[in-house]
């Protein structure tokens, strides 16, 4: 195999000590095991905050109909409470050799998700941040107002397994991100981005033989909640 798949932390690298899936802990995890990526989920709350949480709610906080005050209130398997992406992204400044892979949930408006990636990107870019980060995004209006948005040249990931590669070329993302079921029921797709200038990333690949499924066919990016484990796999197909 001419290349290697990188490996992203999915939510960061939360499965180790002291750490939760998207906490500040689990970006410096991920660092700490030199992954290439952490992969991280965003939404913005009812009075404009963007804060870092993987579920719609929290101990039963919605939070796009919260007030921030109330979301980061919520605390998190390891203690922490629910991170702003701004302090997220203070402790990514921290992690210069770590790549963000930043997820904008599907929210319940194109209006919210509008208000999202404006001041998402208005983040990035506060924190020189902007060529370290990837987005990603099961979103279909939020895949293509990133695209317009976002400077030129960043990297648009879509998520959800139902566009093809000519779809994505076509819309001007940078690849898929698509489930292992998705991959291994259209192994086909992973030449045909190739062919197209596209990268591909899967997700959330966990097990062993699914790993060395990716590695073998030539993925870009591995998403995984088991990043060490990629990682002496990685070594040991050197
Ligand atoms: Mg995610």
């Amino acid at each position: 195999m001419a290349t290697k798949p990188l490996v992203v932390a999915h939510r960061g690298y939360w499965k180790t000590d002291g750490s939760a899936q998207n906490s500040i802990r689990a970006i410096a995890k991920a660092d700490s095991v030199k992954c290439f990526g952490s992969e991280f989920d965003v939404w913005i709350t009812a009075d404009g905050v963007v804060v870092v949480n993987h579920d719609p709610s929290i101990n039963g906080v919605v939070i796009e109909t919260s007030d921030a005050e109330q979301v980061l209130a919520q605390t998190l398997a390891n203690g922490e409470h629910v991170p702003t992406l701004e302090a997220y992204l203070q402790e990514a400044v921290k992690h210069p050799g770590l790549h963000l892979v930043c997820e904008l949930k599907p929210h319940t408006s194109n209006y919210r998700e509008t208000l999202a990636i404006d001041e998402i990107l208005r983040l990035m870019k506060e924190y020189n941040l902007e060529n370290r980060v990837d987005y990603i995004t099961f979103s279909k209006n939020g895949f293509s107002k990133l695209i317009k948005k976002a400077p030129e040249g960043t990297a648009v990931y879509y998520l959800n397994g139902d566009y093809v590669p000519e779809q994505i070329r076509f819309m001007k993302g940078a690849g898929i991100d698509y489930s292992i079921g998705a991959m291994r029921n259209h192994p086909e797709w992973i030449r045909q981005c190739h062919d197209l200038g596209l990268k591909v990333n899967v997700w959330t690949v966990n097990k062993t033989e699914d790993m060395q499924w990716c590695i073998d066919n030539g993925v870009d990016f591995i998403t995984t909640n088991e990043p060490e484990k990629l990682q002496h796999l990685l070594e040991d197909s050197k």
